[in-house]
């Protein structure tokens, strides 16, 4: 058996900091991951140039993680986007920020970012040990972790055993049974960050078309459950884009979702008609679009869905017509079919119930020496950067724990 001062259970972006940071406190550590390799998820994440972290306020940040960025105030503050930029820079791998705020190492690579975390393990003499999957873990005055390769042993452990999505990955689930076994609630996990198909989905001509901050709706039957602004995109079988994946975490298949694409209520729209048709009554309808700046298939693909002959002069249609054109562009609900698997979304919601871990230590309420770090967890951040931060900030702090009370 051999035996360890902190044992971290998968080598993601929250295990490999945990214990690169427990290593560099003297502490003596080992990774046990599975996979041939570690950080196989980084070397994916940003289409494999690791969007790691974004820019902005910490209080900011902590807006983009549902209703559960209260639960990283502590981490996040602890261990700042900023701290990464430093921590970075000191080791000699510049992260830059593009335009829309997102934070990259300078070379793009996300293979730089996983090699200079190997490099790091090893300088603080932590030990990694591929091709290890733990099978089970047994909990006493200390912890017995059952792998592949035989029996170790630790008071401390860490589960960052990441969530459901791209198994691939190594990510596969395993560890909400470890933890289910120690007495933790598991909230179902489902895959988020995903794009949604729409029933007898009507924008399939559209494809490639996109919209910039627009207003978005989900509801639950006639109950609105989130409202939000973003940015969407149709493709030729799904909607995507920041403002889908974002709010993917609220929806589920049945419910509806609505798009306000011209940022005017119904009533405003049809004052809007009625003003433009009393002076330029011979215009044809789509002449009185364009005036919203529509891109011209979608124009085309609205009049199709309200029946509206392209030809049509605007004082020719029926107040039928105009209601029906209306709502397509302010407040027309499309049902959810279904959501993105688990092989294209990026991040999991659900995990293990927040309220059994200590939100300043990342420590289990339950069992004594348990922690918890990244994705395994019931958080899941907006795309930008900000779940390979949430990674990485629990991480650390569950080792700062450890060393504080040693
Ligand atoms: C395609 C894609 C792109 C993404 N892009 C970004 C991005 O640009 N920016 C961003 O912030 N986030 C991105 N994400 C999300 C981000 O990568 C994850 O949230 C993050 O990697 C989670 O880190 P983690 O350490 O919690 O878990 P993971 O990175 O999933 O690591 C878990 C590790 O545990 C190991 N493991 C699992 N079970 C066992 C076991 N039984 N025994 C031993 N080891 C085990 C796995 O092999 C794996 O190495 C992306 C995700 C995907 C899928």
């Amino acid at each position: 058996m051999k035996i360890y001062e902190y044992i971290v259970v998968g080598g993601g972006p929250a295990g490999i900091f945990s214990a690169i940071y427990a290593g560099s406190c003297g502490i003596k550590t080992a990774i046990l991951e599975k996979k041939n390799r570690m950080g196989k998820k980084i070397l994916i994440a940003g289409s494999g140039q690791c969007n790691i972290t974004h820019t902005g306020e910490v209080k900011e940040f902590l807006t983009k993680y549902g209703d559960h960025g209260k639960f990283l105030r502590t981490a996040i503050y602890k261990y700042s986007p900023e701290d990464l930029q430093i921590f970075f820079k000191d080791h000699g791998l510049e992260l830059v920020p593009r335009e829309d705020g997102k934070i990259f190492p300078i070379t793009k690579r996300s293979a730089d970012v996983v090699e200079l975390l190997y490099s790091l393990c090893k300088k603080y003499n932590v030990d990694i040990i591929e091709n290890c999957e733990v099978l089970s873990i047994i909990h006493k005055d200390d912890f017995t972790l059952n792998t592949s390769t035989g029996d170790f042993n630790s008071k401390n452990i860490l589960l960052s055993t990441g969530g459901i999505t791209f198994p691939q990955t190594g990510s596969e689930g395993q560890g909400y049974r470890f933890a289910k076994t120690l007495g933790h609630k598991i909230l179902e996990p489902k895959p988020c960050l995903t794009p949604i198909y729409i029933k007898d989905y009507p924008f399939t001509e559209l494809a490639g078309i996109s919209f910039k901050d627009i207003s978005i709706s989900v509801f639950d039957g006639d109950k609105k459950i989130n409202s939000s602004k973003g940015d969407i995109l149709f493709t030729h079988k799904n909607l995507s884009g920041p403002g889908i994946l974002d709010n993917s975490r609220y929806m589920k298949r049945g419910n509806k979702i609505s798009f306000n694409f011209i940022d005017l209520t119904l009533e405003q729209f049809k004052e809007d008609f009625i003003e433009y048709t009393h002076v330029h009554g011979r215009n044809l309808t789509k002449t009185f679009l364009n005036t919203y700046n529509l891109p011209e298939r979608f124009i085309k693909n609205m009049l199709f869905e309200a029946e509206i002959c392209e030809g049509l002069k605007i004082s020719s249609l029926s107040k039928k017509m105009r209601d029906d054109l209306g709502k397509l562009l302010t407040e027309y609900t499309y049902e959810i079919s279904k959501l993105g698997g688990i092989d294209v979304g990026m991040a999991t919601n659900g995990g293990i119930d927040l309220k059994e871990i200590n939100p300043k230590t990342m420590e289990s309420k339950l069992v004594k020496g348990l922690y918890f770090a990244g994705e395994i967890m019931d958080i899941d951040g907006d795309t930008g950067g900000y779940n390979i931060q949430a990674a990485i900030s629990t991480g650390i702090l569950a080792a700062r724990s450890i060393a504080k009370s040693k």
